[in-house]
């Protein structure tokens, strides 16, 4: 498993925790809107980000203080060893959330099964008809809506969200990704940050 970086206090991340964040590397898509470019490469720690077992001791020493994890990336579901990772945390009494892109809805339910996460956050990036240009990679949709189900029927706190890019969407898309919203479960739009896109053509614009 590597590990791309490591937050160790955040009170935004976690729901009604102070939390530590945990950034595993790699990722499957290639959102041109993405803000964590040096995340999405598989297979390479980048300089400076700490190993597994730094992270481990450091959660637990910060035991009293913290009262949750954020597992988040690139995309955690990616990480074979992220089961037992999670086992080591939960081991620890921490809460776990899980944020996901919703490509991997096997190992979702497996973790959601094996009750390694507590609360999950997942992106929804767009209508069918437009998911391999928000993603920037092919997409099987039949997989983005079996993780949407399983996290809905879940009975866990979770949010689903989407990056709004007004360069890439309009208000037809708008109403259609609600649609992909199954009723009850809460959404959010995230504001896009130009400034941070990966793609120079959103950062250019205006
Ligand atoms: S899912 Fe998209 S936005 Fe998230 S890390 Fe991967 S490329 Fe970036």
């Amino acid at each position: 498993m590597i590990i791309g970086g490591y937050q160790p206090f955040t009170l935004t991340d976690y729901p009604g925790r102070p939390a530590a964040a945990i950034f595993t590397q790699g990722c499957n898509l290639r959102c041109p809107y993405c803000h964590n470019a040096s995340l999405r490469p598989r297979g390479r720690r980048p300089g400076g980000a700490p190993g597994r077992q730094e992270i481990l001791a450091h959660l637990q020493s910060r035991r009293e203080q913290l009262g949750g994890v954020v597992i988040t990336g690139g995309e955690p579901t990616l990480c074979r060893e992220l089961p037992g990772f999670l086992r080591e945390i939960r081991g620890m009494g921490f809460r776990i959330k899980l944020d996901t892109n919703c490509t991997q809805p096997q190992v979702l339910d497996e973790l959601l099964q094996d009750g390694l996460v507590d609360c999950t956050a997942a992106d929804v990036k767009a209508p069918p008809d437009k998911y391999v240009h928000l993603a920037g990679t092919e997409v099987d949709m039949a997989k983005i809506r079996k993780s949407i189900s399983i996290i809905a029927g879940s009975d866990l706190p979770h949010l689903f969200r989407t990056t709004w890019v007004p360069d890439l969407l309009d208000e037809a898309d708008r109403r259609q990704i609600l649609a992909m919203i199954p009723p009850g479960s809460p959404h959010v739009w995230q504001r896009f940050v130009r400034e941070n896109a990966v793609d120079p053509g959103l950062r250019a614009r205006r």
